[in-house]
């Protein structure tokens, strides 16, 4: 099998270690076991800088789309209305889980090259006294936007409300502080920044928020709240954990450590991303998101200015070289999309734009 390196936003590229962990059938019920999924669940609060008292972590099983329907379902009562803030696809699911679980909401859409702004957001809650929650995305991966979730934590929180964020690609490369943010509830998952493998996502919860919360669930395996309760026993997962994730996850919240903590990881993509989008530039590629707001995730590039040019072309040509892009996601402009999260270093980066420009000139003497 050719191998080759994914420069996607999760998932991404794992370490050989992480992936050898996987090569363990693991009970599910023995003391080590329930032992690795608590000190998991106190490594996760630690990472987001939130106290034992105030705040605890719920595991849930599925991917991330799971860990954001599974809050919304379960902590928007039917008395409660939510207001969502979107400014791409992953804010448009959103709108989807609060459709099909009949939920009360309302959506405030932004551009998708423009952050959802904390000024209109207060004014809405102003006008509609009724909303009792707001959700929005902090890495929007569509586009690669990284929104301000500080100033609408700000005017969130002053307002009363409760506050909802997607941080799944940004958790980990990017330091947040959720109990100074005020934020109740932070949804990731275990195969982005965190570098582990798809299997389960993880919620940081603010404890009071999830207590009252109960009975409020629409769906049985969905439940945040008695997920929690069972979980909160022992460290037994309420239904069959998918365990070789869970162990492979263990072992790269270790090497996070190793390597220094969020501030080093969040360097490392940091300099990635500057890197990328400096040589793309220099090979005539411009972003879709300007420099003020660019997260340093993923990268949204317009497609070059060559009437030859065909994204599937390139794909299997640099897919061909050891690395996997991503296509774009933005409905209104041609673009394609490259990660620079996992193990992805400095080297990566120049070789995927080397194998860009080598494409570029292919193309032209075609
Ligand atoms: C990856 C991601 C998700 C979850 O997607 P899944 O395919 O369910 O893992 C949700 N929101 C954002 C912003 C993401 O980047």
């Amino acid at each position: 099998m050719k191998t080759y390196k994914l420069l996607t936003p999760g998932p991404l590229t794992t370490t050989e270690t992480v992936k050898k962990e996987m090569m363990v059938d693991h009970c599910t019920w023995d003391d080590d076991y329930k032992k690795i999924t608590q000190e998991i669940r106190n490594e996760l609060l630690r990472l987001a800088h939130a106290d034992k008292s105030n705040y605890t972590v719920v595991l849930m099983q599925g991917s991330g789309t799971f860990g954001v329907e599974s809050v919304l379902s379960s902590v928007v009562g039917e008395e409660d209305k939510l207001l969502i803030a979107a400014n791409g696809a992953y804010g448009n699911r959103m709108e989807e889980i609060a459709k099909l679980n009949k939920i009360p909401y309302v959506i405030y859409k932004e551009d998708y090259d423009k952050i959802p702004s904390a000024e209109k957001i207060e004014k809405i809650l102003k006008d509609d006294s009724k909303i009792t929650h707001v959700s929005m995305i902090h890495s929007e991966t569509t586009s690669g936007i990284l929104n301000d979730i500080e100033a609408v934590a700000k005017v969130v929180k002053e307002a009363g409300k409760v506050f909802i964020v997607d941080a799944m690609s940004s958790f980990a490369g990017v330091d947040i502080d959720v109990e100074d943010l005020r934020i109740d509830f932070l949804v990731s998952s275990a195969n982005k920044c965190i570098q582990g493998v798809p299997g389960f996502s993880f919620i940081i919860c603010k404890r009071d928020e999830l207590e009252k919360s109960k009975e409020k669930a629409r769906t049985l395996s969905l439940n945040l709240y008695e997920q929690w309760k069972t979980m909160e026993i022992d460290g037994k997962w309420r239904f069959t954990s998918p365990t070789h994730v869970v162990l492979a996850f263990y072992k790269a919240l270790k090497e996070l450590q190793e390597e220094g903590g969020i501030p080093e990881r969040a360097k490392r993509y940091r300099e990635n991303n500057k890197l990328l989008i400096e040589k793309m530039r220099e090979l005539g590629i411009e972003t879709y998101i300007d420099s003020k707001h660019q997260g340093p995730i993923i990268t949204t590039f317009f497609y070059p200015k060559d009437s030859n040019f065909n994204f599937q072309d390139m794909y299997d040509f640099i897919k061909e070289r050891g690395y996997a892009i991503y296509p774009g996601k933005v409905t209104e402009a041609d673009t394609f999309r490259i990660g620079n999260i996992g193990e992805i270093y400095r080297e990566d980066i120049l070789k995927v734009v080397s194998i860009f420009k080598e494409f570029l000139e292919s193309n032209r003497s075609k």
